[in-house]
């Protein structure tokens, strides 16, 4: 296989140096700019096969940029993982809102990154796209289309909120959401949604979810993950 051209937006020189290095030894050829302009500049030059955008660089900042290359024609098919710095809460959802596939908290170790670039690079091969209405976990099978969940091949009842918040756990499996991110994830209209609620509806998902209820893992102090199935 042809190898794989990674393009890595950071103005901070030792983590740029990190990622490449690590990058290169894993076979990726690596770009590498130190702002958001020549970030986007050197994107919509040479299309790469995937972009690792920080989030906070001098001038255009990495959602910016993100925003840009997802509304070109051009470049808009690129995956994006961002870089965040810990607790910026805010620019994850701002991130996925504006188009990234998927986001990686600093410091993080380069194995880490990694396994997340090549998961990124394998699902635009998969699908094609970034999401399929059918999503299978280990024995349990989500069907966004029909609203519809079956364990071992038997259905179960969920209400509207517990599906949507399967559905959000399910998208990216291995990913921490906070409450706030899952209340976010759900708010429709008026409808206050409390941390607490949260709390209450994954217990009845669990429950419901039967011997695939601890798929849903809590990460003491963040929020919730789905658990990484292999
Ligand atoms: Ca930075």
């Amino acid at each position: 296989m042809p190898s794989q051209t990674i393009l890595v937006v950071e103005d901070e020189r030792d983590i740029a140096e990190l990622i490449t290095f690590n990058l290169e030894r894993e076979g990726y050829k690596v770009e590498f700019e130190s702002s958001g302009e020549e970030g986007l500049r050197k994107a919509k030059a040479t299309l790469p096969d995937l972009i690792v955008l920080d989030i906070m660089l001098p001038g255009l900042n990495g959602l910016d940029v993100c925003r840009v290359l997802r509304s070109d024609r051009i470049t808009q098919g690129i995956p994006i993982i961002m870089l965040t710095a810990r607790d910026e809460e805010i620019d994850v959802v701002t991130g996925l809102e504006v188009g990234a596939d998927d986001y990686v908290t600093k410091p993080f170790s380069p194995k880490v990154l990694v396994a997340r670039i090549r998961a990124v690079l394998r699902r635009g091969i998969e699908t094609g796209e970034a999401t399929s209405p059918v999503k299978k976990l280990g024995e349990l099978t989500i069907n966004k289309e029909k609203h519809q969940v079956t364990i071992s091949g038997t259905s179960r009842e969920l209400t509207q909120t517990e599906f949507a918040l399967l559905c959000v756990l399910a998208e990216r499996p291995g990913w921490v959401f906070s409450r706030r991110q899952l209340i976010d994830f759900l708010r429709d209209g008026q409808q206050v949604i409390t941390d607490r609620a949260i709390d209450v509806q994954i217990v009845n998902l669990r429950k419901k979810l039967g011997i695939c209820g601890d798929y849903i893992q809590t990460v003491r102090g963040v929020g919730y993950r789905m658990k990484e199935l292999l």
